[in-house]
């Protein structure tokens, strides 16, 4: 197997060009093809008396620890790295959140229900008037990490200064709320380029942290293959359809044998 994501990056990289990401993000997702809820199976025997079992429902089992075997690359020529996957021959994979639109107690109670880690990527104009409904999710060891203020997909386009701007304000709206300072970026829609790495790192982040799948409207999309791999870094928003989302994900999640790690913890961001 050929190794695609640094390939790509590296032609992107040589080409000096900004990346645009063949997974669309941040955009306005149908949920009308969400898939319907279906009947549970049903028996026509009658139930014995006691009845033996109740419905299942996720619960959240002891996650395996793993070793990661990945290195976060430096930031070079004042540069931050851009990760689309984290290699691994661990059985890993991560869950990243973004914008902050839909907030609901579910999303937190699937979450504990999956027992899933998550990395929130956050944006100031999507959160509103209520960044305190994220610090449940801080609780739990979720880390919050910046999307920009305004979510200005062209921000590519803009100035470098500009950019600093989107991601600094940010940064220290962060710290401001909860307390801590964001490590990782990610750039709204998905575009960045070299001047934009620049800004990630003179805003003192660690990288960029793109994506080769994601779960949406109720379904996985995969830039690669169509099964979660080992290392995959998986989008999904905080959007009405965030359970048919999380479901999505599960399945593929458990039907690749994986685990979801956190991956701050695990590229040592
Ligand atoms: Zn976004």
């Amino acid at each position: 197997m050929q190794d695609l994501p640094f390939s790509r990056r590296a032609a992107l990289l040589a080409l000096g060009a900004a990346a645009a990401p063949l997974l669309g993000a941040c955009s306005a997702s149908p949920s009308k093809d969400a898939a319907a809820p279906t009947p549970g199976p049903t028996t026509n025997r009658p139930a014995p008396s006691p009845t033996p079992t109740s419905t299942p429902t996720p619960t959240p089992k002891p996650s395996p620890t793993f070793t990661s075997d990945y290195k976060l690359p430096p930031i070079e020529d004042g540069m931050a790295p851009v990760v689309t996957r984290v290699i691994t021959k661990q059985p890993v994979v991560f869950l990243t959140i973004d914008d902050g639109l839909a907030k609901s107690p579910k999303e937190l109670q699937l979450l504990d229900q999956y027992g899933y880690p998550a990395t929130l990527f956050l944006t100031k104009s999507a959160m509103g008037e209520n960044p305190d409904f994220f610090k449940a999710f801080q609780k739990r060891g979720d880390h919050i990490q910046d999307h920009t203020i305004s979510h200005n997909t062209s921000m590519v386009n803009a100035s470098y200064e500009y950019q600093l701007g989107e991601i600094t304000g940010m940064r220290d709206y962060i710290k401001t709320e909860y307390g801590t300072a964001p490590t990782l970026f990610r750039p709204p829609g998905g575009f960045y380029s070299n001047a934009m790495r620049r800004a990630v790192a003179a805003a003192g982040l660690k990288a960029i942290i793109h994506w080769e799948c994601k779960a949406n409207a109720g379904r996985m999309d995969y830039q690669v293959g169509n099964s979660l791999r080992p290392g995959d870094i998986c989008l999904m928003h905080f959007r009405p359809e965030f359970e048919q989302d999380l479901a999505a994900f599960h399945k593929a999640q458990q039907a690749a044998g994986l685990t979801v790690v956190r991956l701050e913890d695990f590229i040592g961001a």
